[in-house]
């Protein structure tokens, strides 16, 4: 069983559980994160005994839920929490009736261009700044990012804009680095299977988004969050960002029946990114739309001032202009399920 403390347990009281498994024979694997401390108890009893432990257990004060290991991840399924998972990142709330839509650049270029784009996806009407620093590109001679230049800019423009601010890890020994610069850690398709970047992560307070790795069934996804969550941090949006398949008349075929499977087993917000989804800017209006009609919690889009001379993923960013039309072409679509832009 997998027992979730109440926020701010002490130490004594993760002593006190300890000890409790213990005497019965289980071993106790501690994660304490910064903001819950997740213990998984491991041991074979009778199921009798496993369930009169397990209210013992949960009838402790500081003790949040119990949850039984039935599916192979645990605090991700709903199984262990019905309702949907709401937090705050600035003043947007994800999760809740109110859509999220991350815009920005593929990768910050320079201080003129992430300030300028910010200024400009702000008014089209997103609530969050995307933009790379630290760019994992499958050539070593493709541009790289700015690294820790392009999170001073990043940083900058979350000033000018009051934009919470979205950027991609890809070292676990950058997570200290990227507190002041990052309201919400991207984990990349390339590294959702990376456990130690997922553990390390799971260890802050950061927000993280984590994308479907091209190659990963839903379940290897979710047990990839479980990682996050296990380790402390409950705060993770899922982002559907299109998969491998035969095809090549797009990048990546974005898989929409994503929605409703993790709306089916998760309480975690999915966030649907139809840029790296299909690579080519003309069909990401059409597919935001989709992905709102099918229950997305949002979006993730890259829009860039001269999309040609991007100098990452040219093919498929948009204009500021068709980021603003989009967003008001989604605001009845929103409605009809529910939601707001
Ligand atoms: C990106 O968002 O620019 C990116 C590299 O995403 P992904 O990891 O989905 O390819
Ligand atoms: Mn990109």
């Amino acid at each position: 069983m997998i027992i979730v403390l109440a926020t701010g347990a002490t130490d004594e009281q993760v002593e006190i559980i300890r000890r409790k498994l213990d005497d019965k024979g289980y071993s106790a694997h501690i994660s304490r994160g910064i903001e819950k401390t997740v213990i998984g108890a491991i041991g074979i009893t009778k199921p009798e005994d496993k369930e009169l432990l397990a209210d013992q257990v949960r009838a402790l004060p500081f003790v949040e839920r119990v949850v039984p290991i039935v599916k192979p991840y645990k605090l991700v399924s709903k199984e262990s929490q019905p309702g949907p998972t709401t937090f705050h990142v600035g003043e947007v709330c994800v999760g809740s009736e109110q859509l999220t839509v991350m815009a920005g650049p593929c990768s910050v270029e320079s201080r003129e261009q992430i300030i300028g784009v910010a200024e400009m996806v702000k008014r089209a009407g997103a609530n969050m700044l995307r933009g790379g620093a630290f760019k994992p590109r499958t050539s070593p001679y493709d541009f790289q990012g700015l690294q820790e230049e392009g999170l001073g800019y990043l940083k900058e423009a979350r000033e000018a804009t009051g934009l919470p601010t979205v950027t991609e890890i890809l070292d676990p020994r950058d997570v200290e680095l990227m507190h002041g610069y990052a309201d919400v850690l991207q984990i990349g398709t390339r590294n959702m299977q990376n456990y130690t970047l997922l553990k390390e992560v799971g260890t802050c307070r950061i927000p993280v988004l984590l994308k479907r790795g091209m190659s990963a069934t839903i379940e290897e996804w979710l047990k990839a969050a479980e990682y996050i969550l296990a380790n402390g941090n409950h705060h993770v949006m899922l982002c559907e960002r299109g998969i491998r398949t035969f095809e090549t008349y797009t990048r990546n075929t974005l898989d929409l029946s994503a929605i409703p499977a993790v709306k089916g087993l998760s309480h975690l917000p999915i966030i649907i990114d139809p840029s790296q989804g299909t690579g080519r800017r003309e069909m990401v209006m059409a597919m935001s739309k989709a992905a709102i009609a099918a229950g997305a919690d949002g979006l993730i889009i890259e829009v860039h001032p001269k999309p040609d001379e991007a100098m990452s993923d040219a093919q498929q960013q948009i204009e500021p202009g068709t980021l603003r039309q989009l967003i008001e072409e989604l605001r009845p679509i929103a409605a009809a399920v529910g939601r707001v832009i």
